[in-house]
């Protein structure tokens, strides 16, 4: 299955990230450790996203426009003042293969940096469209795992969450759905109109894993997902660990080296990352909890 890693802290190059560690996360890509009965490599694409500062940002992708992934014209998506901006870089070939990875994105230097690695799930398409990190506004995503009868379990998702409009998705896979139905439920979250902290990116995670859950019981769901300043992810099958100090952050499948501080996160979790803070919560409900 899929690897995927976020960052946040000093500014760091782009490239670096992705090849960082004696593990790093191109090497993961041809020698993951923990795939937990979902692919042996991850050689259909790749994918990284970063921030930069909206002043930093090119005029014409100011603040609060989105990048990629359609501007959609709705004035939520651009009444709040954000302090960062998201673009992507994305490749449907093997990660190894993209020169890109130290030729070019090494020069890209940001703090906050979300990649992805792919490895296709079976009958779903391998095309860039399907890699992540898939992005909106100033959020960017990554899903490792798969959902079983993914197309009517997420289609009656979407309808208990407002029914969006699911011909958004990038590509024909449940990553890319799953992220329409979460995107429509964070933007309508940072709405200046919802209720401060009545829905937070991470009850938005947690209400739609236990939807997704209620469906397709087997389903596999670690999530990752970035603004630019924070980073919340669950674990829902597969592996996940931290790495957190007072200046930096990392989340990733699996650790990128051997520095002790790594910690590895118990499966069903939600975790909420930022420099010097890292908290946890079960995802199970006390059902799950009493019955394991
Ligand atoms: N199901 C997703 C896809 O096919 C994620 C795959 C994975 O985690 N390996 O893109």
């Amino acid at each position: 299955m899929c690897r995927h890693l976020a960052y946040l802290g000093p500014p760091t190059a782009v490239g670096e990230l992705l090849t960082r560690g004696t593990h790093s996360l191109r090497t993961q890509s041809w020698a993951p450790r923990e795939m937990r009965d979902g692919g042996t490599i991850n050689a259909d694409g790749f994918g990284v996203a970063w921030w930069l500062p909206a002043d930093a940002a090119p005029a014409d992708h100011g603040a609060g426009v989105t990048w990629h992934g359609g501007a959609t014209g709705d004035p939520r998506d651009t009444a709040v003042d954000r302090a960062a901006t998201v673009s992507r870089y994305r490749n449907a070939a093997p990660i190894w293969t993209d020169p890109a990875v130290e030729e070019v994105l090494p020069q890209l230097r940001s703090t906050a940096v979300l990649a992805a690695i792919r490895s296709a799930t079976v009958g779903m398409p391998v095309e860039r469209g399907a890699c992540a990190p898939f992005t909106h506004g100033h959020w960017a995503f990554s899903h490792n795992g798969a959902i079983p009868d993914w197309r009517r379990t997420l289609t009656d998702v979407a309808a208990q969450f407002g029914a969006p409009s699911l011909l958004e998705a990038e590509s024909l896979t449940d990553s890319a759905t799953l992220w329409v139905i979460l995107h429509g439920l964070l933007t309508r979250a940072d709405a200046p109109e919802s209720a401060a902290g009545e829905t937070t990116p991470g009850t938005v995670l947690r209400e739609v894993v236990r939807a997704v859950l209620a469906r397709s019981p087997q389903a596999r769901l670690n999530l990752l997902l970035g603004d630019g300043e924070t980073v919340w992810a669950t674990t829902w099958h597969h592996s996940l660990a931290v790495l957190v100090t007072d200046e930096f952050a990392v989340v990733a499948s699996e650790p990128y080296d051997d520095d002790a501080r790594w910690r590895s996160l118990a499966d069903r979790q939600l975790v909420v990352v930022r420099p010097g803070s890292l908290t946890v919560e079960s995802l199970e409900t006390d059902d799950e909890r009493a019955g394991s």
